[in-house]
């Protein structure tokens, strides 16, 4: 039996870090009955974070998707991470959304993550709705932060249900009071407008219709004819315009307060999109030709893999079907790998438990378990292949070494790195050759904390790790060249070979962003002669040899164009040897000549402190050299924006809590490699 999907709504919430996300997914989970208490974020209980390093962290880390029966439909949500260190689980997610709530702070309105979210949802062509939370608190402004949605994020909000006192709100559309009571709030009771709000309830309705009547015809003429909008017909133009991304109708409350949260919920019934009203996906086949896939069960198999989660110690993969029906013991392909698997069990899933479907149909995510090669980013399919747009990853900034405390783990080790890299596109793990060191690179020292952790607690592993260290890149400053002859004499047993050949070579700045290439003027040789292919490839590869690093301390190169102007050959002296040995010489001399720097990772920061520390943040953001390029002090708490090298920012969240007395809080986002 599958799920009806009229009355499915797949749904993101998405958030700046601390806007309340975890406390509302808590309150959907409450209220809905897909769980029986409230966990609140402070005491660790939270239950959409259910990995233990979430809890001690206090964050969400995972995507996981819970049901949540409402009204005769079933909420789906896709839990979304905060924090930025795992931006590409929000990208994930967020590409299998059918809508997304996206939720923020009453006092602070959009902040940095606001936007990046935002943008993300944009990409994606995201349908929007926004909750307010976090109305309890002094100074939060419901009007101001509808303000920043149009300033900051260019977004069209439209005000739907206003929150009053703190136990009510004011549904804008319906003309309704709705109070809140009871221990967790789960009480509602709907009374029409009381005398005393009537003139509040007039001027909010009045943005919310003319907002939906400069995208919806029908509601501009019965504005024009100074017509009384229905109720049914005013939620129905909200609904087209939302979904055709024009409005993004908001809400507010107070998640912690169980102040207006199912009126949010009633909201995602009325105004999201199901899975049915999506426009059709675009596919690529093998030879590169669009195609739209419509969301049909009788269609071909085309699902998505958007995330590998071990399950039981047992490999699962999170997909989203958009187009056939997938069962259990059907064989699939994956697309572009020539490999061919079978899918033991197909899953619904919970944050912590799942239970078996015989089948899932276009328009479902479900949880699929056997396939042993599917990852994250791969496109499922029955017949013909298709490809569905692939997610591009950001290259991971900082290294972690690791190694066991015993060898006898090391096997072991290597085995639990490497599932967690396949989970985890933004791992990477290398071996450095020179030192035989094992390193773990990720996207910040939080993401790999946590890594180092899971390592050792799901994998029962002692391990040691090194301090963090960032991943640099070399370029060169100026123009530098090298003319260099090779005249070597090789002793090889009893004889002795000459190896002799020269070679000039230059080496010029890219374009930041341009990356690496390079060019051999010379095939023919002044007197004529033509190279041979195995000199030419000789030639080749000595240049290669020596771009595989920088001239400082081999970091991989960046913008840099190299060129070899002249190759002159002694006769049989000239080996493909010889050849290769002074191309690379000369390659390098010329790097070396062209004077080398370090490149750095450098992030956009942005740290926010209570006014009376402000002073104290700056002085210690500039010992670290950051460049603070703006300041926005609001009610008592500044944020601080800027940019700084992520080698200065190792081991800065402890400082600023001492500095703050653990009121201060900040995010960084990568920018660019740079010299610093
Ligand atoms: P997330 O990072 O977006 O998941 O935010 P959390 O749900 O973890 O909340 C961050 C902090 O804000 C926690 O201490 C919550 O208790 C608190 N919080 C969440 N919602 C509200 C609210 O409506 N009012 C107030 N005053 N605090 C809230
Ligand atoms: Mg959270």
């Amino acid at each position: 039996m599958s799920q009806n999907l009229e009355r499915v709504r797949n749904i993101g919430i998405a958030a700046h870090v601390d806007a309340g996300k975890t406390t509302l997914t808590e309150r959907i989970l409450f209220y809905t009955g897909a769980n029986h208490r409230i966990g609140e974020v402070h005491d660790a209980t939270a239950h959409m974070d259910y990995m233990p390093e979430e809890r001690e962290h206090g964050i969400t880390i995972t995507t996981a998707v819970t049901r949540c029966p409402w009204n005769d439909h079933f909420i789906q949500v896709v839990d979304t991470p905060g924090h930025i260190d795992f931006t590409i689980e929000v990208e994930r997610s967020m590409r299998v959304l059918d809508g997304a709530v996206i939720v923020m702070d009453g006092v602070r309105g959009v902040e940095p993550q606001t936007e990046t979210v935002w943008r993300q949802a944009s990409r994606f062509e995201i349908p929007r709705m926004i909750f307010i939370n976090k109305m309890d608190k002094p100074g939060a402004d419901f009007e101001r932060a509808m303000e920043s949605v149009s300033e900051k994020l260019r977004g069209n909000p439209i005000p739907v249900c206003l929150p009053l006192d703190d136990k009510s709100i004011i549904n804008l559309i319906d003309q309704t009071w709705i109070q809140f009571s009871g221990e967790h709030g789960e009480k509602v009771s709907v009374s029409p407008v009381p005398e005393e709000h009537q003139d509040l309830l007039e001027l909010h309705r009045e943005n919310t219709i003319l907002g939906v009547a400069d995208h919806n015809e029908t509601i501009e003429e019965m504005v024009l004819m100074e017509e009384d909008i229905d109720a049914e017909t005013l939620w129905e133009a909200v609904r087209s315009a939302t979904i055709e991304g024009k409005i993004h109708p908001v809400f507010g409350g107070s998640a912690l307060r169980n102040w207006g949260v199912q009126p949010l919920l009633d909201g995602v019934l009325k105004i999201l999109p199901s899975p049915l009203d999506r426009p059709p996906a675009i596919a690529k086949d093998k030879e590169g030709n669009e195609e739209l896939i419509e969301m049909d069960a009788q269609g071909p198999v085309i699902a998505l893999a958007f995330k590998v989660q071990l399950w039981d110690g047992r490999r699962h993969v999170f997909a989203r079907i958009y187009s056939g029906v997938l069962r259990p013991g059907d064989k699939i392909k994956i697309a572009g790998k020539n490999t061919e698997e079978r899918i033991a069990r197909v899953f619904d899933v919970d944050a912590n438990s799942k239970t078996r479907k015989t089948e899932a149909v276009a328009g479902e995510i479900v949880l699929l378990a056997g396939l042993r090669h599917a990852t994250t980013g791969d496109t499922l399919c029955k017949g013909k292949e298709f490809f569905l747009e692939s997610i591009d990853a950001k290259s991971p900034v900082l290294g972690l070494a690791v190694e066991t405390e015993s060898t006898k783990d090391e096997a072991k080790m290597l085995e639990a790195i490497a599932k967690v890299c396949e989970e985890d596109p933004t791992v990477i793990f290398e071996e450095d050759e020179d030192t035989g060191q094992r390193i773990l690179r990720g996207m910040g020292e939080l993401h790999l904390q946590i890594i180092f952790e899971r390592l050792q607690r799901e994998f029962n592993l002692k391990l040691r790790a090194g301090k963090p260290r960032v991943t640099v890149r070399e370029t060169i400053r100026r123009k530098g060249s090298a003319d260099v002859l090779l005249d070597r004499t090789l002793k090889a047993g009893e004889k002795e070979i000459l190896l002799k050949a020269r070679a000039v070579a230059t080496a010029k700045p890219n374009g930041r962003g341009e990356g690496v290439s390079w060019e051999a003027k010379p095939t023919l040789l002044p007197n004529g002669i033509k190279l041979k292919a195995d000199q030419l490839q000789a030639i080749e590869m000595g240049v290669q040899d020596s771009l595989m690093g920088g001239p400082i301390e081999g970091a991989p190169l960046e913008d840099v164009m190299v060129s070899l102007d002249t190759v002159e050959i002694y006769e049989k002296y000239s080996t493909p040897q010889a050849l290769r040995i002074v191309c690379a010489q000369a390659v390098r001399n010329a790097l070396v000549d062209a004077n080398g720097v370090k490149l750095q990772p450098i992030m956009k920061i942005e740290v926010n402190a209570p006014d009376e520390y402000v002073g104290a943040v700056l002085g210690d953001l500039q010992s670290r050299n950051a460049v603070i390029t703006g300041q926005d002090p609001q009610m008592g708490v500044t944020a601080m924006i800027g940019e700084c090298s992520l080698e200065k920012m190792l081991g800065y969240m402890s400082k600023l809590r001492s500095i703050t007395k653990g009121r201060g809080s900040f995010t960084m986002e990568f920018s660019r490699f740079d010299a610093f």
